[in-house]
């Protein structure tokens, strides 16, 4: 690939949120190969299947190109002026018939954190609706809460590094080797690996991951805060906890111990189908492990209690002194590229620099930095993402504003999702692809540039704060999503007000690091240059909590009673599988990006079910067999079957990336009550054949 290029630029991927550096080669002004930079602390010089072609994106056949108004039914080209102006007409005449609440925003963890950042005032202090949020509420949301119920604040505490450091490494719902491929490489190999290291993966189905650990947990979908309990029941039972760091550094642990002495390995048996000698046996090795690390991902927040079951795995941690040491640490290991720089810059679920709404000298901290009143800013949060859905149903929510983002294929329901994009009277997507199955809905299509054609910074799983570069310039008439941010506020007569001078994300960013000034998250100190030159800096150092001060009122963490329900929509007669949904390495989210990559389509063209040969001799279906899957909801079918005993009886999974085969036509709209984020994994199915 040397050979073809003569420039390299230096940048990050801009898929999933391990953040590797990378080197994309340009000649004549085009993206013709991308490399890993063989100098990157993360991946060193590794890339997976998706960074390694990602320069094929920038000009796939599906780039937006024409801002596009819906006329007379159909979308046709129109200028940047018209696009921009009908959008603010539009949105202040329903926001004059229906309140300034009548517009909903979603944005994502794919913008830069200048980026987001810049949404958040313009979506809060321009169109003063606090109806705003991201999609990382259907991934990450849940982290984060449960991080705020057992810190005081959201903030990953470890590094990549502990991953390689620790003596017992357990991942729960977490398929690394699929979703995280070259984080993967640490636990694995490399000049890290410690003899004695001993992986444990917890997972219904047995993955890539299940298949590299030393134990493998094949565990009833849902039980894993039974599991949990469970294992701190016998920490407690086999004198395995740190009393010391649990009498300085933690509240509520008689309460706590006393709670889990229910959880006994014969009670958790029951519930998760484990064995009880397997159970106590990772309950041992983790106690008595020199550090012990545990990671965990969309297994556990796609859940209606993925914020507690955080909470219980920092319980662990906490009782045990697990954290806040090298390879000690509760790590929740983030899904999309800027999926951090945003939860951190946002003005969404909380303000940016993880204040609170609900905080008044918080409120009056950001007020003084934008010269603005403190009453401007909202005291509570506005409607999560759900609930913005819902809101379009009931008549709350008028407009929607999509950024970068494909509800039809990512949110749960779809059935609810197209009644409220059919229910509003305008629906804009700001993307850098069309048509995409939202788009097809949308009044106004704003084409924006992607990864590779701005600059700023993403922040990655271990809070590694990464420069993002321009390579190539966006197709067509697109723009910067920073660009669009500030035309709209231009439109809005608020430019000058909430961004005094700026120019470029350099402003953004500048002004961000005077917000981010002196919190947990602060970026204060890291010039973009000193980003670039390191490789990434993480903010906080390598790890948070070394001195066992929390951001809590009295600076202990929270141990938490977590129960444990079951999940909501159980097998019965009719209905008599458990659907599992998730993803494969060679594609990222919705595919409206790896569609794009003739090797990605070619490497996974469809989606699949899986199901144990045991359902399958029962239902007479036999492999390759065209299925279809029904819910209380809809129904999908064409699916190949495929027969294997890497998921158990009951229980059958698809992978969420496809259109065409949607999950999400039948998975289930709930959601966890704290987090917002919603029930991805079970929900009861039938199998036929199609
Ligand atoms: Fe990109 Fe993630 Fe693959 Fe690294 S592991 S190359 S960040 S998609």
């Amino acid at each position: 690939t040397a050979r073809v290029a003569d420039t390299w630029v230096k940048t990050t991927c801009g898929y999933c949120s391990v953040g590797c550096g990378m080197l994309v080669g340009v000649k004549d002004g085009k993206a013709v190969a991308a490399r890993g930079n063989p100098d990157h602390p993360v991946n060193r010089g590794k890339l997976c299947p998706k960074g390694l072609s990602e320069h094929h994106i920038l000009d796939g056949p599906g780039r937006a190109k024409l801002p596009l108004l819906r006329k007379n039914g159909k979308l046709e080209p129109v200028s940047w002026d018209e696009a921009l102006s009908t959008m603010v007409e539009r949105i202040a005449n329903i926001q004059g018939r229906h309140g300034l609440g009548s517009l909903g925003v979603v944005g994502t963890g794919q913008l830069l954190t200048e980026e987001y950042y810049t949404l958040g005032k313009l979506v809060q202090l321009g169109f003063r609706t606090p109806n705003n949020d991201g999609n990382t509420t259907l991934c990450m949301a849940s982290a984060v809460s449960g991080y705020k119920l057992s810190f005081g604040s959201d903030g990953p505490p470890g590094s990549y590094a502990d991953m390689s450091t620790a003596d017992v490494v357990l991942l729960i719902g977490s398929n690394i080797a699929d979703n995280h491929p070259i984080l993967c490489t640490r636990v694995g190999e490399g000049p890290d690996k410690r003899p004695g290291r001993t992986l444990i993966v917890v997972d219904p189905r047995v993955t890539k991951t299940a298949m590299m650990a030393d134990i493998h947990l094949a565990i009833k979908p849902r039980g894993d805060i039974a599991l949990i309990n469970g294992i701190a029941h016998i920490l407690i039972r086999d004198g395995l906890t740190d009393s010391n760091y649990i009498a300085a550094h933690t509240i509520n642990y008689d309460a706590f111990a006393a709670y889990v002495a229910a959880f006994t390995p014969q009670h958790v048996s029951e519930i998760t189908g484990l064995s009880v000698e397997k159970i106590t046996k990772v309950a041992h090795l983790y106690g008595r492990a020199r550090a012990g690390f545990i990671g965990w991902t969309m297994g556990v927040n796609h859940s209606t209690q993925g914020a507690v079951t955080v909470a219980a795995i920092n319980n662990l941690a906490l009782i045990t002194g697990h954290i806040g040491r090298a390879g000690a640490a509760p790590f929740s290991i983030t899904g999309q590229c800027n999926a951090m720089g945003t939860r951190e810059s946002g003005f969404t679920s909380a303000l940016p620099g993880y204040r609170k709404f609900d905080n008044p000298e918080h409120r009056e901290e950001l007020a003084q930095i934008w010269g603005i009143d403190a009453e401007e800013i909202p005291k509570a949060r506005g409607m999560a993402y759900p609930d913005i859905i819902e809101g379009a149903v009931t008549g709350k929510i008028k407009a929607l504003w999509f950024i970068a983002t494909n509800p039809v294929v990512s949110f749960p329901n779809y059935e609810l999702l197209k009644q409220a994009l059919e229910s509003v009277e305008f629906v804009v997507v700001q993307d850098g692809f069309h048509p995409t199955p939202t788009s097809d809905f949308a009044h106004l299509v704003l084409p924006a540039a992607i990864w590779g054609e701005k600059e700023g910074t993403y922040t990655n799983s271990e809070r590694r704060i990464s420069k993002v570069n321009c390579i190539v310039t966006p197709p067509g008439e697109a723009r910067s999503d920073f660009d669009i941010f500030l035309a709209l506020a231009e439109r809005l007569g608020v430019r000058d007000r909430l961004y005094p001078g700026w120019q470029t994300t350099a402003d953004a960013y500048a002004e961000w690091q005077r917000v981010s000034a002196g919190r947990l998250c602060d970026y204060s100190p890291y010039s973009w240059k000193e980003i670039e030159d390191a490789g990434g800096i993480q903010w906080g150092g390598e790890r948070l909590y070394a001195d066992g001060a929390f951001p809590t009122a009295d600076g202990r963490a929270i141990l938490h009673n977590v129960p444990c329900d079951p999940f909501l929509e159980q097998p019965n007669e009719e209905y008599d599988f458990i659907l599992n949904t998730g993803r494969t390495v060679e594609h990222w989210h919705t595919r409206t990006k790896t569609a794009q990559v003739d090797m990605l389509n070619k490497m996974v063209p469809n989606a699949w079910l899986e199901m144990n040969p045991v359902d399958a001799k029962r239902l007479q279906l036999r492999a390759h067999d065209k299925v279809t899957v029904t819910s209380r909801r809809s129904n999908v079918s064409g699916l190949e079957l495929r027969i294997t005993s890497i998921i158990a009886p009951g229980q059958v999974f698809m992978p969420f990336h496809f259109a065409e085969t949607n999950s999400n036509r039948v998975t289930l709209g709930a959601f966890d009550p704290i987090s917002r984020e919603p029930n991805f994994k079970q929900c009861a199915v039938r199998v036929q054949k199609s």
